[in-house]
């Protein structure tokens, strides 16, 4: 099949875009190794296509998030989850301390904020039992048994500062009605979940197929929640960059800081890129390349008329 060299070659083309840092202030991911380069792509039918480090391991950080916003809504229901996290675009930075002045909700799931909160509504009694929840729900996604990496979640835990503050306004304003440290525990670990790029594209594709996973054939969310969650990540998936994603690439993503991006093309395509240097936005500098090429390529923008 063309496929596999198309995307070496795609891969080549944008291994040279090399501006950008690696993310330091997770002391742990400092220490990835800034030339990895991966791409993946999962149809419907189950079939993955990679090349590069597809099969290179790192933490899936805030790509966790649109998940666990769909693990809250089959869990808590919609209604008490719209009640406590909003759906409006930020244009805020990913880790921006910042709620809706009148509720205190957080403005949407994919900032920090708000994916602090959507963990607190996924099953489980504690940090620990939540964040087995999430990975069970993972691995089915993906289609093997996942694990948490120790090491970056003991790293993140130590330096969270931030996200416990923002966990305590949280729980101030009653959006979160436990323990602000637990639920914040379970967040980071939720974010230490590690995958590979050939997963990435396995749950994406899992959301372009409507929540069936394309190899199993298991139904694991309703068409219903899987339409809110990419609704969310089309808005506010790349934080305070989603207006150019969406005019430049134009279709649903995830980032996260490890490197990673996931997008999504509803009933085609379910796409994932793996490069850890990030830009000014926390986005992958070459995985935002990388997507640029391929919608250009492939028409994959969601205003493109056909
Ligand atoms: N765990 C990271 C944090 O909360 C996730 C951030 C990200 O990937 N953008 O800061």
């Amino acid at each position: 099949s063309p496929i596999p060299d198309y995307m070496q070659e795609v891969l080549d083309d944008c291994r040279n875009a090399d501006g950008g840092a690696v993310a330091d202030y997770i002391p742990e991911l400092a220490r990835a190794d800034p030339d990895r380069i991966a791409i993946a792509l999962t149809t419907p039918d189950g079939s993955t296509y990679c090349a590069g480090d597809a099969d290179v391991e790192f933490s899936i950080q805030s790509i966790s998030k649109p998940f666990a916003y769909g693990i809250a809504l089959l869990d808590s229901g919609f209604d008490t989850v719209l009640a406590k996290i909003g759906v409006e675009p930020s244009g805020e930075a990913f880790n921006e301390i910042s709620l809706e002045e009148s509720s205190g909700r957080p403005r949407n799931p994919m900032i920090n904020a708000g994916a602090i909160a959507a963990h607190s509504f996924m099953d489980g009694k504690n940090a620990d039992e939540r964040a087995e929840r999430f990975r069970e729900r993972m691995s089915m996604a993906a289609g093997r048994e996942l694990s948490y990496d120790e090491s970056v979640f003991t790293s993140e835990l130590e330096t969270a500062y931030r996200n416990i503050a923002i966990g305590y306004m949280l729980r101030t304003h009653n959006i979160l009605e436990t323990d602000p440290d637990d639920v914040v525990r379970g967040y980071i670990r939720q974010c230490s979940l590690s995958v590979t790029t050939r997963d990435l594209s396995m749950m994406a594709a899992t959301l372009a197929n409507g929540g069936v996973q394309p190899v199993t054939g298991r139904r694991l969310s309703g068409d219903r929640a899987v339409r809110q969650v990419l609704s969310v990540m089309m808005t506010c998936g790349m934080y305070d960059a989603a207006g150019d994603w969406m005019t430049t690439v134009g279709i649903p993503a995830k980032s996260g800081v490890a490197g990673g991006i996931l997008g999504v093309l509803p009933g085609q395509v379910g796409i994932a890129v793996f490069s850890p240097r990030l830009d000014s936005h926390g986005n992958s500098t070459r995985g935002v390349k990388l997507f640029e090429r391929l919608t250009e390529d492939m028409g994959l923008h969601l205003m493109e008329v056909p």
